[in-house]
């Protein structure tokens, strides 16, 4: 059965099998892997986020519930990671915690954390839904480099 997923993941494939070199990065190790290892990434993120506490009720101990988290405030801790990146590249600043990385990397890979942990507790499937966006960003006109170029194109 041919599901969004695999039929992503199909598109992709072919195109990275014509396009092996995108931006100077190889891309050979197929859909598959990315998916099993964004999955981990997830599970890692959620897992961790729960052992320390996140998402445990502090006054009486238990997960919380979908009702008891504030989405639109974790959605703005998201936000807030990538205006802290947008600081680090503005002021071209190491990070205060891993010193030997630019803040921009720490800052973007906080977000993905929270993305992730996010997904994790929503049971979202991001990374599937990432595939298909792929797939369905290739198929797009409106990214198309050719009609950017046109006026009213989008110009980033
Ligand atoms: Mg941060």
């Amino acid at each position: 059965m041919t599901t969004p997923l695999n039929q992503a993941a199909q598109e992709l494939e072919a195109i990275m099998a014509t396009t092996p070199y995108i931006g100077g990065i190889q891309h050979t190790r197929g859909i598959e892997r990315a998916v099993e290892g964004l999955d981990i990434l997830q599970d890692l993120c959620h897992s961790l986020a729960c052992l320390s506490g996140w998402w445990t009720d502090k006054a009486t101990g238990e997960r919380k519930t979908l009702e008891q988290v504030n989405v639109a405030e974790k959605l703005c801790l998201i936000h807030s990671e990538i205006s802290e990146a947008m600081e680090g590249d503005r002021k071209k600043l190491m990070d205060d915690h891993l010193p030997h990385r630019q803040m921009i990397e720490v800052e973007l890979a906080d977000a993905l954390i929270r993305i992730l942990d996010l997904g994790g507790f929503l049971e979202l499937d991001i990374t599937s839904a990432a595939i298909e966006k792929l797939a369905y960003n290739q198929r797009r006109a409106d990214h198309k480099l050719e009609t950017r170029q046109l006026a009213g194109g989008k110009a980033y």
